[in-house]
């Protein structure tokens, strides 16, 4: 483990079995904190974000084709708005598209 100095008063740091400890303070700094930089963390969570936004828009689901009956259909979804017996309201539509012939079909959930 680093050498490390406490942030408040300049004193050398502990090693405790749960992190550091400051004699002079009297507080306990988590190893936690101490191993884990902030800048690294921020890098990750980008990451997956890309990564989630790929997968919301194309998904690989088994869905058989009515055309070719191939099993495997891309699936996203679609939100549409309409008006029945005077009552706005607003369904999600299931799109699906066969990975094989490229036919598309939707239904209402
Ligand atoms: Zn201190
Ligand atoms: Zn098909």
């Amino acid at each position: 483990m680093k050498m490390k100095f406490c942030d408040e008063c300049g004193t050398f740091l502990r090693e405790r079995k749960d992190g550091l400890w400051c004699p002079k303070c009297r507080k306990t700094i988590s190893s936690k904190e101490v191993l884990a930089p902030r800048s690294f963390k921020k890098e990750d969570s980008a990451t997956i974000q890309v990564i989630d936004r790929s997968q919301i828009d194309y998904v690989k689901v088994s869905q058989t084709c009515p055309k070719c009956d191939n099993e495997i259909a891309y699936r996203w979804f679609s939100s549409v708005s309409g008006e029945h017996a005077g009552v706005r309201r607003e369904r999600t539509v299931e799109h699906f598209r066969c990975t094989k012939c490229s036919h598309s079909w939707s239904k209402i959930a």
